[in-house]
C-alpha cells in the first residue's frame, strides 16, 4: 500500500512534537505551555457556549473575534487572519506564497516545523545560519541570497534560544526581500519589544501570534496574524472553510477581554524565568538571555542528554534536541515557582553526581 502514497509524502520526515505523556505527577516543562490556568472568563464563556448551537458550523470569517483582535492590536479587521493554532498560519502562508520548486527560507537554529512545511509543499528550503548569539548578520551575501526567496520565516524571540533578534538587522533583511517575510512572534508577549510596526511599514510583512503560550490556551488551538489586506485575502483563499471551531472563537474573545489576567500571568512567568536563569548561572550553566517562556541552558559539566534523562527519571520532562549546534543544551519551559524549585533541586543533585 505504501506505493499509493505520493513519493514526496512517502519520503517525508514529519514534524515531531514534544511529548504529551499521561504519567501522573510529572512536571511538564517540555512544550512551552503556560503553567497557569486561562482566565476564569474564558471558562465561563466556554461553559455558556456548550449547548445546542454546537450543531451549527462556526463563523468561517471569525467576525466577532476579528472585530475584537483588530482594534486591540491597531489593525482593520481585514488585516487579521485567524487560524487553528499558529502552526496553521505557517502552513497557510506556505501554501499561499511559496510554489513547488521555489525557495522557502528560514533562519537556523529555529522552529523545526519550517523545514517540514517546506518539504510538504515541495519548495526548495534554504537555511540561513544565525550567529553564535542567535542573531542575524545581515551582510551583503545574505541580502543577495534573499532576493529570490518567496517566503521567509523569522522566529522572534527565537526558538529554542529565547533570544530577541535585533530589529535593525531584521529590517535590513525585510528591505532586501521581494517575497513575504513572516515574523513568528509566538513568544513575544514575554518580551519587551515586538515587530507589529513592520506590518504597517512594509506590505510584505506578516506577524503571527498565538494564544497557546501567553494566554494559556494551547488546547484550544488559536493563532492569529496581521498583514496587508492583500496578503490576508490570499491566506483566506487557501484555508479550510471552518478552520477555527466555535468554542475556540468564543474562548479567544473572552481571553482578549481579560487583559488583567493575561498581564498577571505573563508577569509571573517572566519573574520566574529571571530567577531560574540566575540560579542556573550560579550552578555554572550558560543560559541565553531569554525573552520567551523558556530557558535554553548548557550544563556546566558536559552532556545535556544525560541531564535530560536524569530529570526524566525523576519525573521532570524538559526538551532535548539532538541536532548539531543545539545538542549541548536543554530547553526548559517556565513552570510554576514550585515546579522550578524542584527542577533546580534535582539539577543540583545531578551536578553532584
Ligand atoms: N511558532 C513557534 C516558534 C513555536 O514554538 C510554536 C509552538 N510549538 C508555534 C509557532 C505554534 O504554536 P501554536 O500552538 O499556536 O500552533
Amino acid at each position: 500500500m505504501r506505493r499509493l502514497i505520493r513519493p514526496l509524502v512517502r519520503h517525508l520526515r514529519p514534524y515531531v512534537p514534544g511529548e504529551q505523556p499521561k504519567i501522573k505527577g510529572l512536571i511538564k516543562l517540555n512544550t512551552n505551555e503556560n503553567p497557569y490556568p486561562p482566565s476564569p472568563r474564558v471558562l465561563a464563556a466556554l461553559r455558556e457556549a456548550v449547548g445546542d448551537s454546537l450543531r451549527l458550523y462556526p463563523d468561517p470569517n471569525w467576525t466577532s473575534l476579528r472585530q475584537k483582535l483588530a482594534p486591540h492590536y491597531g489593525f482593520d479587521p481585514d488585516e487579521v487572519i485567524v487560524a487553528n493554532g499558529s502552526d496553521e498560519t505557517l502552513a497557510l502562508a506556505t501554501r499561499a506564497f511559496a510554489g513547488e520548486g521555489e525557495k522557502l527560507g528560514y533562519f537556523w537554529p529555529s522552529y523545526s516545523l519550517y523545514p517540514v512545511l517546506s518539504d510538504i509543499q515541495g519548495t526548495q528550503r534554504v537555511e540561513f545560519p544565525l550567529d553564535e548569539h542567535f542573531q542575524i548578520v545581515a551582510h551583503t551575501p545574505l541580502l543577495h541570497q534573499l532576493r529570490d526567496v518567496k517566503l521567509l520565516f523569522v522566529t522572534n524571540p527565537n526558538a529554542p534560544s529565547g533570544v530577541w533578534i535585533q530589529r535593525v538587522e531584521l529590517q535590513r533583511v525585510i528591505e532586501a526581500m521581494k517575497g513575504v517575510v513572516l515574523i513568528d512572534e509566538a513568544y513575544v508577549d514575554f518580551c519587551q519589544e515586538n515587530c507589529l510596526d513592520f506590518v504597517r511599514e512594509y506590505p510584505n510583512v506578516i506577524v503571527a501570534r498565538t494564544m497557546s503560550k501567553s494566554y494559556s490556551l494551547a488546547g484550544m488551538r488559536i493563532g492569529f496574524a496581521f498583514g496587508s489586506k492583500e496578503l490576508v485575502a490570499g491566506l483566506m483563499k487557501v484555508k479550510d472553510s471552518y478552520n477555527v471551531n466555535r468554542l475556540s472563537q468564543v474562548a479567544a474573545i473572552a481571553a482578549i477581554e481579560d487583559q488583567a489576567h493575561f498581564r498577571e500571568n505573563v508577569r509571573k512567568v517572566i519573574a520566574t524565568r529571571e530567577r531560574v536563569r540566575g540560579a542556573l548561572e550560579k550552578l555554572g550553566f550558560f543560559v541565553y538571555p531569554s525573552q520567551a517562556n523558556y530557558l535554553f541552558a548548557r550544563p556546566a559539566k558536559a552532556n545535556a542528554a544525560d541531564l535530560y534523562q536524569f530529570l526524566r527519571d525523576g519525573k521532570i520532562l524538559v526538551r532535548y534536541f539532538s541536532a548539531p549546534r543545539i545538542n549541548e543544551f536543554v530547553r526548559i519551559s517556565i513552570g510554576t515557582d514550585e515546579e522550578m524549585n524542584t527542577l533546580l533541586h534535582r539539577t543540583e543533585e545531578w551536578m553532584r553526581l
